[in-house]
């Protein structure tokens, strides 16, 4: 594949630029903004404010990964892009469950059913209804990945379904896949079922894993050739940044350098500098990176996390040659 689907149309490797592989640019209501008002993100005119920032510090490609149910808005994705030029990769699937009240459709409808709604999203348009109502309302622009969410410890039954259906999405379509790990936990189990449902290793990220900064987890799932996306710099309440940078330094020097990816997951007001708090939504770049550099991290490591391991999800051809040649032929 030698593009991907984004707000701005289809884009190649050298498209993306520097990546946010997790955030979150809208979550305009849904059950989610119910139970934490701070997550209510509903603004273009802030949301173009704090991609301003990203944009201003060199930032390119943001991955928004808040699915359906969960205040998933393509129209205002696609506006934020046309007012500020930088491209958004818009999710399809689920967040995690606790999202969603107990009778949404996701527990009713089968495998089948749901590989169906997800593959018209990647191949037909994403739905403005999000799949919420009778009508089904395609946007011009297609979903980029698909989404799926594990539990602390566990895969819950319903989940499990939903992996099955986001394998068949894959199989379908190629597209990759980004898995929300809670606490960073069940990493194994849940590529032990997307693999069984025919998604390689090498077409999954795994989100939040630095909540659980561990090296002998990370490097045993990097070598099953995963992605291991990390989020907490800027956000001291999960743990010092001097944890996150040591937990980096290990990764590489394990030699996983080609398996790392940064993102903000900047999902509450009170991260975002255009409704008054911090750290902010490009904190990650125009601050951490500089820090990583200072750390001695360099100008061949950060490429890598920012742009060509993000591609290699993407099942992109990088325009810079580091791949393994196994995750080339497996990501083909
Ligand atoms: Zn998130």
């Amino acid at each position: 594949m030698n593009t991907v689907e984004t707000t701005l149309g289809p884009l190649g490797a050298d498209r993306l630029g520097r990546v946010n592989a997790h955030e979150h640019l809208i979550i305009d209501g849904g059950y989610t903004v119910v139970k934490e008002p701070d997550f209510k993100l509903d603004s273009v005119e802030k949301a173009v404010e704090e991609v301003g920032y990203w944009k201003a510090a060199g930032g390119g490609l943001i991955v928004d990964t808040m699915p359906f149910g969960c205040g998933r808005n393509v129209d205002k994705l696609v506006a934020i892009s046309e007012a500020t030029g930088v491209p958004i990769l818009v999710p399809s699937g689920f967040q995690k469950s606790s999202y969603y009240l107990p009778d949404h459709w996701q527990h009713r409808f089968d495998e089948e059913t749901i590989a169906g709604l997800l593959i018209a999203e990647l191949t037909e348009g994403a739905d403005r209804n999000n799949y919420d109502t009778p009508v089904v309302d395609r946007s011009a622009v297609r979903a980029g990945f698909v989404k799926v969410a594990g539990d602390y410890q566990v895969v819950k039954p319903t989940t499990l379904k939903l992996i099955r259906a986001a394998g068949r999405a894959h199989r379908a379509t190629g597209c990759p896949i980004l898995v929300h790990t809670e606490m960073g936990t069940a990493g194994d189990e849940l590529l032990d079922l997307l693999e069984e449902a025919g998604v390689p290793p090498s077409r999954v990220m795994l989100s939040h894993l630095d909540r659980n900064p561990d090296v002998f987890v990370h490097a045993r799932l990097a070598a099953r050739g995963a992605l291991l996306q990390y989020d907490t710099p800027g956000r001291i309440k999960y743990q010092p940044e001097s944890v996150l940078v040591r937990l980096m330094r290990d990764v590489i020097d394990a030699g996983f350098g080609a398996n790392l990816l940064l993102g903000g997951d900047t999902a509450r007001r009170s991260y975002w500098k255009a409704y008054g708090g911090g750290p902010g939504l490009a904190y990650i770049l125009d601050t951490f990176d500089g820090r990583l550099r200072e750390e001695g991290f360099t100008q061949d490591e950060l490429n890598a996390i920012w742009t060509e391991n993000p591609a290699r999800w993407l099942g992109l051809t990088a325009s810079t040659e580091t791949a393994p040649s196994e995750e080339r032929a497996a990501s083909a």
